[in-house]
Formats: structure tokens, C-alpha cells, sequence
């Protein structure tokens, strides 16, 4: 009998979004979920796969947690050794160096960032999602001419946007698809019973794909869940899901249908199921 893997993101899946980017943390009941899982079954086995800094999951994570899970950041491009060090894949070791020079200059050149700027290691996000219009603009613009005047950072970085960020990432050929792929071939997939991955963003798209398309070509089971929150990104994208996948609402009804479909939990918060049907009917019509 193989591994039942769960896969998780963070930002918007396991932690709700917050002002500082740098003040996330986990839902009520995910840490509690995540034992449960790893006690229920020794085939259990958890990664977290975020954009961010893995470093950052980490010291979220209570020891005796941090033992039994790896986490993936960079969406893949990093991770954390054994000993609880960082480790940055080889193609993006020299964007270590170049995100310091870019981290100092956007600072430098944009006083509205303080406290917006995510340090991600390997490129950095702009978290303008509670800022007034004006204050994103003025950030945007700026960013702009910042890597206008300096050609060689804009060479390393692109400048992606999704719901109510602006991400600065490596140019690499590099997706949390194709860090699932690389994970999975670690891990041999005759050895993976079943496969499952939640998520809530654009960047989880690849992973969505992967998953979907793992499953069906080597008879794992698994599926998809899906954080739709209202107006986000996400929900606009007409082509993340397979009909396979479970939509929920928001980080919280996410934990309860972990539970559910994970841990066969029958316990479940009033509002749930209510929540469910109602996207499922929403997405019907
Ligand atoms: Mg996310």
C-alpha cells in the first residue's frame, strides 16, 4: 500500500489574508487538522507548497509538527533540509543575491511599501490588496520605473499580477506544477496511493493541472480542493477545476472539508454544506 499525500498552499488556503503579509497565520483548526492526518495513518504524509519563504511556514509550525512535514517554498524552488535549514535549488541560487539588491531598492525608492513588501528570498511580493487606490498606483508606477532604471534586475525578475498582489518573480521555467512533478518522481509514483492538493490562487493553477492529470494517468485516487473566495481572482479563471474537484468557500470551510473527506470526520460546522451547495449552484447556473 502506497502514501496518501496531501498537499497544501498557504496564503489564502491555510492562513486568511491579512494587511502585513509578514502577520499571516494558520486558520483556527488547521494545525489541529494536520495532527489528525498524520495520526490517522502512518501512510499519511504532508507537505506545504507556498510562494513564500518556506522559512516562514516553518516558524509558524510547533516542533513536533515541523518533524513530520516538509515544506516547499518558492513554489518549489526551495525547501527546508532535515537539520531545518533553507535549501535553494541550484538554477536559483544566484536570485538569492539578486533579490537583496532588489528588496534594498524598491525600499529605497518607494516609502508607501513599508510593511507591504514581502521578502520572499528568491523575488518579493507587493501585497496591495487593503491599500487606496491611489497608494497601489503610486506603488505600481513605481516599481515600474525602478526596473526600468535598472535593466539588470529586470532581466531576472517578471513582474506577475494576481489578486491584489504584484509579485516580482525569477525568470525560471519553474511552477508549482512542475514542482509537483519533480515531487512525485522523488517519490516514485507507484509508491502514492492517493494524491491531494488544496489551494486558492493562480499560482496553484499548474498544481491543479498536475494533479488532475497525475490521477488520471497512473490510477491514483485523489482530487483537488479548491478555495473560491467571492471576487477573487480565481473565480474569474474559467478553467482551474475539473469536475473531480471540491469548491469551497473560504480557509475555514477548506479545514472542515479536510476533515470530511480526509479524515471521514462527521462532525462538521454549521454553515458548511450550506456553504458548498450554494457555489456548486452557483457554478451550475
Ligand atoms: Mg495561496
Amino acid at each position: 500500500m502506497g502514501k496518501n499525500i496531501l498537499i497544501l498552499d498557504f496564503d489564502g488556503t491555510t492562513s486568511s489574508h491579512v494587511p502585513n503579509p509578514n502577520e499571516a497565520t494558520f486558520e483556527s483548526g488547521v494545525l489541529e487538522f494536520i495532527k489528525s492526518f498524520l495520526e490517522a495513518d502512518s501512510r499519511n504524509v504532508l507537505y506545504f507548497l507556498t510562494g513564500r519563504d518556506p522559512r516562514y511556514l516553518q516558524s509558524l509550525l510547533p516542533q513536533d509538527l515541523r518533524d513530520h512535514i516538509e515544506i516547499f517554498g518558492n513554489h518549489g524552488l526551495s525547501k527546508i533540509d532535515d537539520l531545518g535549514d533553507l535549501i535553494v535549488s541550484p538554477e536559483a541560487r544566484e536570485y538569492v543575491d539578486a533579490t537583496s539588491d532588489l528588496v534594498a531598492g524598491l525600499i529605497a525608492e518607494i516609502p508607501d511599501l513599508k510593511g507591504h513588501l514581502e521578502d520572499k528570498t528568491l523575488g518579493v511580493v507587493l501585497h496591495l490588496r487593503w491599500l487606496q487606490d491611489v497608494v497601489s498606483d503610486r506603488i505600481v508606477l513605481g516599481t515600474h520605473k525602478f526596473l526600468s532604471n535598472n535593466p539588470e534586475l529586470a532581466g531576472k525578475f517578471e513582474a506577475v499580477s494576481c489578486d491584489g498582489v504584484l509579485e516580482l518573480r525569477p525568470r525560471l521555467y519553474h511552477d508549482k506544477g512542475t514542482a509537483l512533478y519533480g515531487l512525485m518522481e522523488e517519490l516514485g509514483y507507484d509508491n502514492v496511493e492517493s494524491l491531494f492538493y488544496a489551494g486558492n490562487d493562480i499560482p496553484d493553477i499548474p498544481a491543479f493541472t498536475a494533479v488532475t492529470k497525475i490521477c488520471s494517468d497512473h490510477r491514483i485516487r485523489g482530487h483537488n480542493f479548491v478555495v473560491v473566495e467571492k471576487n477573487s481572482a480565481i473565480e474569474h479563471s474559467h478553467d482551474y477545476t475539473s469536475n473531480k474537484d471540491i469548491t469551497v468557500a473560504d480557509v475555514v470551510s477548506l479545514v472542515d472539508a479536510l476533515g470530511v473527506h480526509l479524515l471521514d470526520k462527521s462532525q462538521i460546522r454549521p454553515g458548511f454544506e450550506a456553504i458548498t451547495r450554494s457555489y456548486l449552484k452557483s457554478e451550475q447556473s
